[in-house]
């Protein structure tokens, strides 16, 4: 089965915006891969629908041969998300963050917050663990969202604009990071306005604009294109 295949996935939001008019995205497993397109094209509606968070209009989205519809809880599991936004509990400290989400996906206390304390050592916010989530800079809040989508070792990981507003000493080391865990195996998609992020990182590349793919191949054709 394929790490993502989305078909003739439309959606309308309530006051009547189509903000996907029949989407059809294929990703393979083990690959590397961007979803590019300017602000408005879709791209956090997208993620949305596969992260289950946004309600699809039409179509039908398959997580590593799981349908959404007749296998939520296993298709997400195999799933992990980051999101542009911070979502996490202010006041929650960092480990507990890692350690309930652990817990979200039947993983017991003690496994839990070893896998807390493994993704943590990984992202490099060890040294924080104890701290309350506000506290932390931007950077660091952008880590514990990486390590808080990885503690249940999904198969595909993905990442909704993981760079925006980030410096570049830290963009280097989440790409290094992303590099990494897709070397060892995780299927990786971002979103992204940048083509040289994608074209840094990713080996294919689908091109969203106002709800539509424009285009979709891998990212040696496209920079010959261009
Ligand atoms: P749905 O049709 O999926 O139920 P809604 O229309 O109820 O979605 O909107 C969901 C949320 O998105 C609401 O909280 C709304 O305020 C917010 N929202 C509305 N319009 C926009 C927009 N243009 N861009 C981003 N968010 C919006
Ligand atoms: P991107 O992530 O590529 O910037 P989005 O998926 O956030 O794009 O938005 C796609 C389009 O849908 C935009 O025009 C946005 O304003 C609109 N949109 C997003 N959320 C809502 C909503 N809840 N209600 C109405 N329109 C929305």
């Amino acid at each position: 089965s394929y790490a993502l295949d989305i078909k003739d996935l439309t959606k309308t939001y309530k006051n009547g915006f189509q903000a996907l008019k029949g989407i059809n995205l294929r990703v393979e497993q083990g690959d590397f891969f961007a979803l590019l397109g300017p602000n408005g094209a879709g791209k956090s509606t997208t993620i949305g629908i596969i992260s289950s968070l946004v309600k699809k209009t039409t179509g039908s989205v398959n997580i590593f041969g799981y349908d959404l519809d007749k296998n939520l809880s296993l298709a997400k599991q195999q799933l992990g998300v980051v999101p542009q936004e911070f979502n996490f509990g202010q006041f929650e400290k960092v480990i507990d963050i890692l350690a309930t989400q652990a817990g979200y996906y039947g993983i017991e206390k003690n496994m839990a917050y070893a896998q807390a304390e493994k993704y943590l050592k990984k992202l490099g916010i060890w040294e924080k663990r104890d701290q309350q989530a506000r506290m932390l800079s931007g950077g660091m809040k952008r880590r514990l969202m990486i390590a808080r989508a990885m503690v249940h070792e999904p198969k595909l990981l993905i990442l909704d604009e993981p760079t925006a507003g980030v410096d570049i000493e830290l963009r280097r080391s989440m790409w290094d990071f992303l590099t990494e865990i897709n070397q060892q195996g995780t299927t990786i998609i971002l979103t992204t306005h940048y083509l040289e992020e994608a074209e840094m990182l990713c080996r294919n590349i689908a091109i969203i604009d106002k709800g539509l793919i424009v285009e979709n191949t891998d990212m040696k054709s496209l920079l010959a294109k261009l």
